[in-house]
């Protein structure tokens, strides 16, 4: 295979990318001059080097924090003292939690789950964190932990997660309640709106 066509590969692999976007991804890097490509090459190589991943909650984030600071296991929202221990939302991705964030109507914890499950998904616990995310919550219920909120995607990968969950989380005897009303069908969580996802968050149903 060629660099070419090996790149293109890579490429394609990238969530929402064909094959053929991909190879224009290819072409343009070829277009661009070296020093476009260096800095792509390096900026890869940091992000390795420098993402750690959160001991509770799973997300990724940079580390030691811009500015300098230890070296941290935690990230910023797991680390406040300040956030509320009652409340853990579970969400698919980074990229949910930091939506979510952004709306500013949630105080509580969080879980990444790191993706949903597709219906008749055979080997879920390989697809999700659902080992990590049980003791999680039994670690949280020495914590005063009340709720967990299951903020998935309003599509059917999502509410067949929800259901998942659902039971592994029934024998712990804690109130669940789902994110969704407020959110239309098919509506992914990083497209939602600050306001849509407070809303959602506030007529979450138990
Ligand atoms: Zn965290």
């Amino acid at each position: 295979m060629n660099s070419i066509d090996k790149l293109t590969e890579l490429f394609a692999q990238f969530p929402g990318i064909g094959p053929r976007q991909a190879k224009r991804f290819v072409y343009y890097l070829l277009y661009r001059n070296n020093g476009f490509s260096n800095e792509l090459t390096q900026a890869i190589k940091d992000l390795n080097k420098e993402i750690m991943q959160c001991e509770g909650c799973f997300r990724h984030f940079a580390n030691p924090p811009a500015g300098g600071g230890h070296a941290a296991k935690l990230c910023r929202v797991c680390a406040d003292p300040h956030r509320d221990n009652s409340m853990l939302m579970v969400v698919p991705r980074d990229i949910d939690l930091e939506a979510v964030e952004k709306s500013g109507s949630y105080k509580g914890q969080y879980f990444v789950l790191g993706g949903s499950l597709p219906i008749l998904e055979k080997e879920p616990e390989k697809r999700i964190r659902s080992k990590e995310l049980e003791v999680r919550i039994k670690k949280g219920l020495k914590d005063g932990l009340k709720e967990v909120v299951l903020a998935m995607n309003a599509n059917s990968e999502g509410e067949n997660t929800a259901d998942y969950i659902k039971e592994i989380l029934k024998p712990l005897g804690l109130e669940i309640s789902i994110l969704g009303r407020g959110l239309s069908t098919g509506a992914e969580l990083e497209y939602a709106d600050p306001e849509t996802l407070r809303n959602a968050f506030l007529h979450r149903t138990k």
